[in-house]
């Protein structure tokens, strides 16, 4: 707890803005656009020091032998690299984009370093420094897991955290998405006539809770999820899924939900009901860039779940996968909200690899043929849908997803360059060598069709 100060102090000091480059691009016409951002975790002790040891607390003393500008891979993020991911997206966007924001912006710490006040000073601050950057955007944020004191015990009713949330989100959501907040963690918002977000709070879900551990529906969010869809449905509009812990199978752990099996099955029932109503699902919590599909009671793919990468590039020391940086972008088409087209911007451009790593259950992660359109990785799905089911039944639930690890070399380049990151990462041989491969094949802006 000696520690407090030290944190609060930095946190009211590293909330600069920086000013963005001139440029901005257009898209196509009939395709509005959204960036997804997600698990920022800022480490606000970050400092360039002499003892690798003392770089960052979420080292938990752990040497960041090759700590730069813009951070460790075994630290979480400093501030500027923050300010550059923002900084870079920031001449990119237009007005009428939007921003999701999926959660977790506090750092990896012990409980004993952080308390409800800092973790209300780092959403906030990082609320202040996104508001700073996109002034004109709308923000559309949900809890994370780490945005709670002590981590992952989000209550089922009000408390202070959800109430300073719905304090600070105030210019983004409106009367009725603040209350809902405020009492439960979840909202939902009209984006646009047509088009709806449903902002959930999965951490109730979530395994390490504790609080939730036996509720069959945490404070009432399966049935306001019930509900806020019938009455989607009904108004002919279409629905974004937004929320931080994924449904579905965790990255490299084949036969472990994210989230607790009943609850993920809860869920999932849901999800299929309404697939035709929700257009898209977007999720973060496991720093991995990837895809899921949904399959029906048949085995039909009908939803796609999209895992965002995180900002931070943290990873554990004996942790073999290095994260780079990442936010993403993608596009729709205006008429029916369904995703036209997916580009994932890096803040750092030569971080693709090729090939996507098949993690469903019996598929052993083994590289398989890169695809970049949607449909093919549905009738992926499809193709593997009596091995699933097979599993499911096995372990008597969950078996509806197939996740896909999503590296692709088709992700604009990003011109802000963390190369600290880069150049002194500790990537394992094969790694290494499709970075190689990534950085050549990053000098052209590439787009992935998906539909
Ligand atoms: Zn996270
Ligand atoms: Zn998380």
């Amino acid at each position: 707890m000696a520690q407090l100060p030290c944190f609060a102090l930095l946190l009211l000091c590293s909330a600069a803005p920086l000013a963005a480059a001139p440029t901005r691009r257009s898209y196509l016409p009939g395709t509005g656009r959204f960036w997804h951002i997600t698990d920022l975790h800022l480490d606000p002790t970050y400092h360039l020091a002499p003892d690798p040891t003392k770089v960052c607390f979420s080292s938990k003393g752990a040497p960041a032998t090759h700590a730069g500008l813009y951070g460790d891979f075994l630290c979480d993020s400093p501030y500027r690299l923050i300010q550059s991911a923002f900084t870079h997206m920031a001449p990119l966007t237009q007005q009428q984009d939007f921003i999701i924001w999926t959660g977790d912006s506090p750092p990896h710490v012990p409980a004993g370093e952080l308390s409800t006040d800092i973790v209300i000073q780092v959403i906030s601050n990082m609320t202040q420094t996104i508001r700073q950057h996109f002034p004109n955007l709308t923000v559309y944020p949900a809890l994370g897991n780490h945005d709670y004191w002590p981590q992952d015990q989000m209550p089922t009713s009000t408390n202070a955290i959800y109430k300073a949330a719905a304090q600070l989100w105030k210019p983004w959501l409106q009367a009725e998405a603040l209350l809902t907040l405020s009492q439960g963690g979840f909202y939902s918002q009209l984006v646009k006539p047509g088009l709806r977000l449903i902002s959930l709070n999965t951490i109730l879900y979530y395994g390490p809770n504790k609080v939730t551990e036996n509720m069959t529906d945490p404070a009432g969010q399966f049935e306001w999820l019930e509900k806020t869809l019938e009455k989607a449905a009904q108004s002919l509009e279409k629905v974004y899924i937004i929320a931080h812990v994924p449904v579905g199978y965790l990255p490299f752990a084949r036969n472990t939900t994210a989230i607790r099996e009943s609850h993920n099955e809860r869920l999932v029932a849901i999800f299929r009901e309404y697939s035709d109503v929700i257009a898209g699902h977007f999720y973060g919590h496991t720093h991995r860039d990837s895809i899921m599909v949904l399959l029906d009671q048949q085995g039909k793919p009908v939803n796609s779940l999209f895992v965002s990468p995180a900002v931070t590039p943290i990873k554990h020391v004996l942790e073999p996968y290095s994260n780079n940086p990442a936010f993403r972008m993608y596009l729709y088409n205006t008429k029916d909200y369904a995703l036209l087209i997916h580009v994932c911007g890096h803040t750092e451009g030569h971080l693709a690899v090729t090939g996507i790593y098949d993690r469903r259950p019996g598929a052993a992660g083994q590289r398989v043929h890169p695809h970049h359109r949607l449909e093919q990785l549905h009738l992926q799905a499809g193709v593997q849908t009596d091995s699933q089911h097979a599993a499911a039944r096995h372990r008597g639930a969950a078996g509806q997803f197939s996740c896909q690890v999503w590296r692709d070399p088709l992700c604009e380049p990003a011109v802000v360059h963390p190369r600290s990151l880069h150049r002194h990462s500790t990537l394992p041989q094969r790694q290494d060598q499709e970075e190689g491969e990534a950085r050549r094949s990053s000098v052209k802006a590439i787009i992935a069709v998906l539909i």
